[in-house]
């Protein structure tokens, strides 16, 4: 007998790259975590918090975050959510954006439409939530193909997702790209902003009421840049209405005292942040030039991660790294079944990838 919901029962789960244990020696680059640790102050803010503070619920909005991070956007506190992980804000805004399946007679409108490939937690979230998703394939070079917005549109999409840099292919679409989406889209267009602290620009000026777009959100985490992956903080930036929407969705106390805590601290380190930041693309800039000449084929990234064909079966060498202690990331998946994703690391874990490719 099942209990769930058909679509749970149908449902094929998220698979999260690996996590290994603490002992043995393991380079990890596998999960785009920053390689370098938060600011000191970081840790000295969580250590901080007391008795009092745990013993009482945390600020149900949370409110310092919110200032914070509306300060350094130059936007007010209305325009900003702050959730659980930005994974909790795609779940908060299939929720919110898009149609169940049942909802309607064709039972092919309401849904989220996405790149191929594109971030593998979103079809995930479709079929949790029962909605409808149209998958459309990237050009070439990864690139957003012209005519995504009107299959988007012909399919009655509610929400498009996309990924900006591109995970997994590290391509970053220009400003007026994005603008023409969302200009043409007649749903909400969440920009998927994770990786932003390292390319060159961000789509922060979609927000300017200028251009008059009111369905732009955009999705930040502290995960990736702000080295706190672990203390489970994502926000999203929009329009008022749209972020009200969110907020009566969430669960009423979404973050804890010490994920706000450390959060406020990390917001006000960032300068900090920003030097590992420069460490990261330094080092991408190196790892690329080193894997191009052992004959790699390396995308062009402006986030924490590289996306290569190896000159061999990428499996092969995906199974020799594990073995020599390196986890980097595969995906079996057509387009995709050829190259490997390597997240950059510091200087000595490159080092060590470089090392065991040249072993092999
Ligand atoms: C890491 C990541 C997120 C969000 O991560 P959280 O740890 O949940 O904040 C969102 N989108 C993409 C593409 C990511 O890689």
């Amino acid at each position: 007998m099942n209990y769930e919901r058909d679509n749970i029962a149908r449902l094929v789960a998220y698979t999260p790259g690996e996590q290994p244990g603490q002992q043995g020696r393991v380079v990890k680059l596998n999960t785009n975590e920053n390689p370098y640790p938060p600011a000191p102050s970081v840790l000295d803010a969580i250590r901080g918090v007391g008795a009092q503070a745990l013993r009482r619920y945390p600020p149900p909005t949370a409110v310092r975050v919110r200032e914070a991070v509306a300060q350094q956007h130059k936007l007010t506190p209305q325009q900003v959510i702050v959730t659980n992980g930005a994974d909790e804000l795609l779940r908060l805004a299939v929720t919110v954006f898009c149609q169940p399946q049942g909802c309607n007679r064709s039972g092919i409108a309401g849904g989220m439409g996405v790149t191929n490939p594109t971030y593998s937690l979103y079809p995930v979230l479709a079929g949790i939530q029962d909605t409808p998703i149209v998958s459309v394939p990237l050009d070439e070079d990864f690139a957003l193909p012209e005519n995504f917005a009107d299959q988007l549109n012909e399919a009655g999409c509610r929400l498009a997702l996309v990924v900006n840099p591109h995970a997994p292919s590290g391509r970053l679409e220009p400003l007026d790209r994005l603008e023409r989406l969302a200009q043409q889209f007649r749903g909400v267009v969440l920009i998927d902003e994770a990786y932003v602290d390292f390319a060159a620009s961000d789509a922060l000026a979609l927000l300017d009421p200028a251009r008059k777009l009111d369905n732009v959100l955009l999705l930040r985490t502290l995960s990736k840049g702000y080295s706190l992956a672990g203390l489970r903080v994502g926000y999203a930036l929009g329009h008022t209405r749209l972020i009200e929407a969110l907020d009566k969705a969430r669960d009423s106390y979404n973050t804890d005292i010490l994920s706000q805590t450390a959060a406020v601290a990390a917001l006000a380190s960032r300068d900090e942040a920003a030097k590992t930041w420069r460490a990261v693309i330094d080092e991408r800039a190196r790892l690329a030039s080193e894997l191009t000449a052992r004959g790699y084929r390396v995308y062009p990234s402006e986030s924490n991660f590289l996306l290569v064909v190896p000159p061999r079966q990428a499996k092969q060498v995906y199974e020799s790294l594990k073995a020599d202690g390196v986890l980097v990331r595969y995906f079996e998946q057509d387009r995709l079944a050829n190259k490997l994703r390597i997240t950059v690391g510091t200087p000595d874990e490159n080092n060590m990838l470089l090392a065991a490719l040249d072993k092999t």
